[in-house]
């Protein structure tokens, strides 16, 4: 006989982590409590000598899926004699740290009950269990119980209640177990919005097996969704109004989609993994299709109990798109989807499950195993980013476009889903009321806030107004030191670090807009070591959309040949006037200018698209580079000229797009080796929009540490502005400590 006292420290709360041990222990013969603490759980646990160390074992591997288990540790106690095993609450309540789940794709012991002929829940679009189904979008408050959650007007039949209160069920404590004859049921409308009798699920896949547009209500939001053929995929483009932007498809299994793509290892991994977010994959044709005109395409796997049963049947792949207008929040309500997806959807499959809290989903492509984010939303959120203790609660609010905010206290920054941008008046309302969903449902009363430098981002005003109303400190960060204090925390590292941040634009200390920058510094400060050549932009923003716009200027200020460029007078005079040409050094303009003068793409229909496409085409094989100056400053100008050189005796587009990236990829070691040798440090922290390239991720880290450098880039969190709150915290922080 021996008693222990087991810690157990990471993400263990709001993951079914509770019921398991509960299950685990009694299968072992086992008696003692468990508790939840600030920074997890801890365990007595008494029993045989053997049984206790198979415990031990065995935990790592049979932890719930999205349990995140950091440091487990064990000391002997001295023998209680426990009566049985029990979860012990929290003694104060004061410290009450409640962790909510994210929402978790259906698993694979409810998929076996909803496909087997004789199980109660067969074919039942919501069932779920203590391991998989709505969380997050259904909590409405803290405790986490079905009363406090959008299931509280499904009272649970007897069936389901025996299952709730039954130790050794998978359902035990389930807060939204039902079944059919207690819980959620599906409704199918036409495209008028008139209830049409008779089975919704066929209904529905007989409208898109005829290739019409449906709005799906799913977990977070509605989906379009139809057949993946060009006709209908251009029917679905024109009423949506979005010409090119690519698609994500949802395929029955893995095999389907490998019809489609070259799928890892690792990438089947985590499109098939518990959180299912949207994966992108390398196509197997490289080439445009009516679903991405580059060479990946996003791809899921279906999450909810809903989507597995759309399957089948003549129906294997579907393109699933959120349905939103115009860069407004994903459509979640019933009402409001009939309202704002008229003229869009042929049909509408609805429940009577209201959404709580709007969640997209996540999309990421793998690199090295791990996730790396484009967005981070649906699976992911609102499990926190453990950090070191933090002293101070603080709401970091985030930048502008790609919306996000961060709330912290103690080990957790719990960082919002996808937002979006914060022009539009119905974002903002969202960002705001999820501002106050977050506090409530973490308990957590910001006594600093923290902005952008940028005084109109409309974060930054909100901030402003708080900040007043509730005379507590705010301070403003510098955008590209919060995405380099982003990856910083994100690879949990503290002390000084070289960061490449290369990235769109933001405000500089120096008034000036910064694009891609070599910074030195930690969380309490840094410096600018290097940037690049800063670019005109030719009509301001027309030149975001416009990138001839900027092949011009890039040509002009290399003293190239302008003969042929569009517009080439006009643009002329408007640069000598010097008339609304505000300078830029972002790295996505120099790609958009390049892919414009290659010839790639001459005008963006939506952000990024020039840098996609020449990522697209460029040759994976090509290894050469082109001259360029950098001392450490980054000047274009020489590479602009060969490349305008080589073009004209012939080179191909593929082989000189490698070679821009390849040039642009050397530019940032050197710039790094620079920046390493001042400061005396060897990590690199790689950051911002522009990391969203895979050829230049795929490169750039093996480059670095085959220079005697340490890199590090993201995994938890975005490297785009939406993980940008998370540095801004932990700079506050910084502050904070400090005074
Ligand atoms: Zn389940
Ligand atoms: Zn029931
Ligand atoms: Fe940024």
């Amino acid at each position: 006989m021996k008693t222990l006292r087991i810690t157990i420290r990471g993400i263990v709360q709001g993951v079914g982590f509770r019921p398991f041990i509960h299950r685990s222990v009694s299968e072992l013969g086992l008696r003692g409590t468990i508790r939840n603490t600030s920074s997890g759980v801890t365990l007595e646990l008494e029993g045989e000598e053997e049984a206790l160390e198979r415990f031990l074992k065995e935990l790592p591997d049979r932890a719930p899926p999205l349990a995140v288990i950091e440091e487990v540790t064990a000391e002997q106690l001295p023998r209680k004699d426990f009566p049985d095993f029990r979860i012990v609450e929290s003694e104060r309540q004061a410290e009450r740290n409640t962790l909510i789940s994210p929402d978790i794709a259906v698993c694979p012991d409810c998929m076996r009950e909803l496909l087997s002929p004789d199980d109660r829940r067969r074919g039942y679009p919501f069932i779920n269990c203590t391991n998989c189904g709505p969380r997050f979008t259904i909590v409405e408050d803290v405790p986490y119980d079905r009363a406090r959650t959008s299931m509280k007007c499904f009272p649970m039949c007897p069936d389901c209640e025996r299952e709730y209160r039954d130790l050794r069920d998978r359902r035990y404590h389930a807060q939204p177990d039902c079944c059919p004859v207690c819980g959620p049921r599906l409704r199918f409308l036409d495209g008028e919005g008139r209830e049409v009798p008779g089975d919704a699920l066929e209904l529905a896949r007989q409208k898109l097996k005829a290739g019409e547009i449906v709005a799906v209500k799913g977990l977070g939001g509605f989906h379009l969704a139809c057949r993946c053929d060009g006709g209908t995929v251009e029917t679905l483009r024109r009423r949506k109004q979005r010409d090119e932007k690519p698609f994500a498809v949802m395929c029955r299994n893995t095999e389907v989609a490998r019809r489609l793509c070259e799928i890892s290892g690792d990438e089947e991994r985590i499109l098939n993994g518990a959180r299912k977010p949207i994966v992108l994959l390398k196509k197997k044709k490289p080439g445009p299709d009516p679903l991405s005109e580059n060479g990946f395409l996003g791809v899921m796997l279906p999450y909810t109990p809903l989507h597995v049963l759309l399957f089948g049947d003549g129906i294997d792949m579907l393109v699933m798109t959120s349905a939103n207008l115009s860069d407004t929040p994903i459509v979640k309500d019933n009402e409001e989807a009939l309202q704002a997806l008229k003229g869009i959807a042929d049909a509408f499959l609805l429940h009577d499950r209201r959404i709580q809290t709007r969640c997209d989903d996540s999309l990421c492509w793998v690199l090295e195993g791990k996730e790396y984010f484009a967005r981070r939303s649906r699976g992911y959120v609102p499990q926190p980013v453990t950090v070191p203790s933090l002293q101070t609660q603080i709401l970091a609010c985030g930048a502008e476009q790609k919306a996000s905010f961060c709330l912290g206290k103690g080990e957790h920054a719990f960082l919002s889903q996808h937002i979006g941008d914060l022009k539009n008046l119905e974002t903002l309302e969202h960002y705001e009321a999820q501002i106050r969903h977050f506090e409530r449902l973490f308990d957590i009363r910001p006594q600093a806030l923290v902005c952008d430098l940028h005084p109109d981002y409309l974060s930054g005003r909100y901030a402003q107004e708080r900040a007043e109303a509730e005379g507590i400190p705010l301070f403003r960060v510098q955008h590209h030191h919060a995405h380099m204090a982003s990856c910083m925390a994100d690879n949990r590292l503290s002390g000084p670090c070289v960061g490449l941040i290369w990235d769109g634009t933001g405000l500089g200390t120096d008034g000036s807009s910064w694009g891609a920058e070599c910074l030195i510094g930690d969380y309490s400060g840094f410096r600018r070591f290097a940037s690049i050549r800063p670019i005109p932009l030719i009509g301001g923003d027309r030149a975001v959309k416009e990138p001839y716009r900027v092949a011009f200027a890039l040509l002009k200020e290399s003293g190239c040949d302008t003969g042929g460029c569009r517009d080439g007078e006009l643009l002329q005079r408007q640069l000598d006037a010097k008339l609304n040409c505000p300078l830029s050094s972002g790295m996505g303009r120099l790609f958009d200018g390049v892919a414009a003068i290659l010839g790639i793409r001459e005008t963006c229909s939506y952000e990024g698209q020039g840098a996609i496409l020449l990522e697209a085409a460029a040759d994976e094989d090509e290894e050469g580079i082109l001259p360029c100056g950098t001392a450490p400053d980054f000047d274009w100008r020489p590479m602009i000229r060969a490349l305008v050189e080589q073009k004209r005796s012939g080179v191909g587009t593929p082989v000189l797009a490698a070679r821009f990236m390849n040039t642009v990829t050397d530019m940032a070691v050197r710039q790094a080796i620079c920046a390493c040798r001042d400061s005396g440090c060897r990590r690199v922290v790689l950051s911002g929009g522009s990391f969203q390239n895979q050829y230049i991720m795929r490169r750039l880290p093996q480059k670095l540490r085959r220079s005697g450098l340490e890199p590090y880039r993201h995994s938890r969190v975005s490297c785009n502005d939406e993980g940008i709150a998370l540095g801004q915290l932990m700079i506050a922080e910084a502050i904070l400590r400090e005074k």
